[in-house]
């Protein structure tokens, strides 16, 4: 598998790190109950189909990406820079 990493171009999947699903960045409030962040830290989907994952780029440029992909037919669909919106 092939990720077109935007400050790269294409690299190796080998080259990244796989950190889950790009909801990772959407953190609870400080405040929330404990069973939210029990979800937040813990609970993970399996999904079949296409998916936003969190890829660090740990051998190329160090860059955080969320990766577009098909979980079913491994394609990769399209790879941006990640960001975690203000507050
Ligand atoms: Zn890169």
């Amino acid at each position: 598998m092939r990720i077109e990493c935007p400050l790269c171009g294409s690299r190796d999947r080998r080259e990244f790190y796989y950190a889950g699903h790009a909801s990772a960045l959407e953190r609870p409030d400080p405040a929330a109950s404990a069973e939210i962040w029990d979800n937040y830290l813990h609970i993970r989907e399996n999904l079949a189909g296409v998916t936003n994952d969190l890829w660090h780029h740990e051998t190329g440029c160090g860059a955080w990406l969320v990766v577009t992909r098909d979980t079913v037919s491994h394609a990769v669909l399209l790879a941006r820079l990640a960001k975690r919106d203000k507050k």
